[in-house]
């Protein structure tokens, strides 16, 4: 990290952030000339990001993808919503609450030319994925999603991590799901 430039007169480039933009940042690594000012804290932010994944390898990425639930920070305390234990009784683990109101009869909701179980069905919408596709296709989908998603990919921006959750769980109901050809 280099010193602080006394004599820049930006704002810091975070979002939200009036303080003075005295430490500068390369943008990418391949604009290392071109560069993000910040203050002194997002600076530092916007470094741990940065050396986190400078360091990595694509396979080390990849694993890093694929292990998404390793990381994702539980919002809720243990212990079962009301829609929730409605699921548990048709054998569905839903932490989350993404299914909602609509676990008191899944049947009803499948209109569709596969049978495929709710959690499925939901999981395809929230990756807007096809029931269609294979699980390597649904696994790309999935993976670039999370690129999008991921606070350390976009400046320590934490305002995706609702939908993020989201996608992180639709993938675990697909990924051992015998519904999808690999
Ligand atoms: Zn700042």
């Amino acid at each position: 990290m280099s010193g602080a430039f006394e004599t820049s007169t930006r704002r810091c480039d975070k979002e939200g952030c009036d303080l003075p933009g005295q430490y500068r940042a390369p943008k990418s690594p391949r604009a290392l000339d071109d560069y993000y000012w910040f203050c002194k804290d997002h600076v530092r932010e916007y470094n741990l990001n940065w050396n986190y994944f400078q360091g990595q390898s694509e396979a080390e990425f990849q694993q890093f993808l694929d292990n998404a639930t390793v990381w994702e920070r539980p919002t809720k305390p243990f212990g079962r919503s009301t829609q929730e234990q409605k699921w548990a009784r048709h054998g569905v683990d839903d932490p989350l609450d993404i299914l909602g109101a609509n676990g008191t009869n899944p049947e009803v909701r499948l209109k569709s030319t596969r049978k495929l179980p709710p959690t499925e069905r939901k999981a395809l919408e929230i990756l807007e994925a096809r029931e269609t596709w294979t699980r390597t296709e649904i696994r790309k989908q999935y993976k670039s999603l999370v690129k999008d998603l991921h606070p350390d990919m976009n400046g320590g921006d934490r305002s995706d991590e609702d939908r993020l959750q989201e996608v992180v769980w639709a993938w675990d109901q697909i990924k051992d799901s015998r519904s999808f050809k690999d």
